[in-house]
């Protein structure tokens, strides 16, 4: 186990820091059985981090960090029943190349993957399709360890209120050490990024949505324009434009708009020239390869986001509001507002709990000002019954979100009887569960 008594931790955006008493990263099961235990005599408190990808306080804490860095790779895999025993540290882009060298892949992903699979599941996160759900809908099977030092398994046919609860759980049920999950054949993507206009996207939304397996866009506030991004299973060869999507995704998509986003920090007045010039310059292309090396874009320029989970049917009313409310109070923003839609699901605190969904996510550059913007955007989700992802900012607490998940009772009972003394929280998860 390697031991630093660093004091200081730090999420990937910035946005949260703390001084922690340790970071552990324990190596076996035996080494957290032991951190519990020390951490329960001493009274103290315990929050385990993925990739610190989260942009909320789930993480922070002055006790206890564990990271699960030590605990990676492949328990097994049944490539016949096409399942693998995942270790909970393990990240989902060497996942995807470990079940690729075994003709396996996961069903769908978000657009990054350096997340670690338990991080993932825990904050619900989620990609595009409205025939597919949130990564945690993948998961068979949930090993972990309580605060009580019990080793728990749990699945739809053993502990099933428990595994409902612990497919999307923010770290307070206990640490998972391992996930089990359903997977598919490993399957090639189709890529084609297109430019349109916001006003022909909303008109077409359901035809977007109905005749692609993944549809996404991204559109540029104080503009008409959009990206839209389809991904569709195909047979053909992989592309060889290798070095176009390199150039697309590291020098226009990253070096560029970094450049730009400095230029709207300095001088915030630019932000809506700069929407126009990147909507101009918006990329457009295909690209053809397996689904692990599809998903993912690497994310080089920081930024804030708040993302809200709508129902389906509220997008195209919930996006003419925001862009009526964008112009009116000429939020300084130049970061595109992306829109992905996903199936329903039965998870107890999944934000797509029953419902299918369109997720509407906003950002704004590191360094600058998103407050102001943030929070008028939330007054119009909450208007539609938005659900905050658990990963992104947000400022609602346990009694708001008690009256958005018919299941919260049902979690908070189950929390309370695995983790009775609060080992597992920290101030902000007070707010969110218990306050
Ligand atoms: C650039 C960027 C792009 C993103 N893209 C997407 C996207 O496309 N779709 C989407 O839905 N989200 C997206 N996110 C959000 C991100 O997927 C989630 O915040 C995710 O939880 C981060 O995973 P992580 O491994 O970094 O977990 P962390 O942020 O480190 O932790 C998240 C939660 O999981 C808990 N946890 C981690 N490991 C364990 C464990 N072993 N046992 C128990 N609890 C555990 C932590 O305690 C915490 O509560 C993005 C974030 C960034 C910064």
């Amino acid at each position: 186990m390697s031991n630093s008594q660093q004091n200081n931790w730090s999420n990937w955006s910035g946005s949260v820091q703390c001084n922690p008493k340790e970071i552990k990263t324990p190596s076996s099961q035996e080494e957290i059985l032991s951190i519990i235990n020390n951490c329960a005599e001493q009274k103290s408190t315990i929050r385990v981090v993925g990739s610190g990808h989260s942009f909320t306080g789930l993480v922070g804490t002055q006790g206890t960090i564990i990271s699960l860095d030590l605990l990676q790779g492949l328990e097994n895999i049944d490539t016949e029943k096409k399942t693998a025993t995942v270790l909970a540290g393990t990240k989902l882009k060497s996942l995807g190349e470990l079940l690729l060298s075994n003709n396996l892949a996961q069903k769908n992903l978000g657009d990054i993957d350096v997340q670690s699979i338990a991080g993932a599941a825990s904050t619900g996160t989620h990609g595009t399709g409205v025939t597919l759900g949130s990564v945690s809908t993948q998961i068979l099977e949930i090993t972990l360890i309580t605060a009580k030092g019990e080793i728990m398994v749990c699945s739809e046919n053993q502990n099933k209120d428990i595994f409902k609860a612990a497919q999307v759980s923010l770290g307070t049920l206990g640490i998972i050490t391992k996930i089990k999950l359903q997977l598919v054949p490993a399957y090639k993507l189709k890529y084609v990024r297109t430019k349109a206009n916001l006003d022909d996207c909303l008109n077409n939304i359901e035809k977007h949505k109905s005749e692609n397996r993944n549809f996404e866009f991204y559109w540029f506030p104080h503009t008409n324009g959009v990206q839209m991004k389809t991904l569709n299973i195909t047979y053909e060869e992989p592309t060889k434009s290798s070095f176009m999507k390199y150039f697309n995704d590291m020098v226009l998509e990253n070096g560029a708009f970094k450049v730009l986003s400095e230029l709207c920090r300095m001088f915030p007045s630019f932000c809506k020239r700069v929407s126009k010039i990147s909507a101009g310059a918006v990329s457009t292309g295909v690209d053809i390869n397996y689904s692990t090396k599809i998903y993912a874009t690497p994310r080089l320029v920081k930024f804030q986001e708040m993302e809200y989970n709508l129902p389906a049917e509220k997008a195209v009313e919930a996006l003419n509001e925001m862009r009526d409310c964008i112009n009116a109070a000429n939020f300084k923003v130049h970061f595109p507002i992306e829109v992905r839609f996903v199936k329903a699901d039965d998870m107890y605190l999944s934000p797509a709990y029953q419902r299918d969904s369109v997720y509407i996510a906003v950002h704004m550059y590191k360094g600058m000002e998103y407050k102001t913007y943030f929070d008028a955007m939330e007054t119009i989700f909450k208007k539609y019954n938005g659900r905050p992802h658990w990963g992104k900012m947000h400022t609602r607490t346990a009694k708001e979100l008690s009256q958005l998940y018919p299941m919260w009772n049902k979690f908070q009972e189950i929390r309370n009887e695995l983790d009775p003394k609060g080992l597992f929280m920290n101030d902000y998860l007070k707010k969110l569960m218990v306050e």
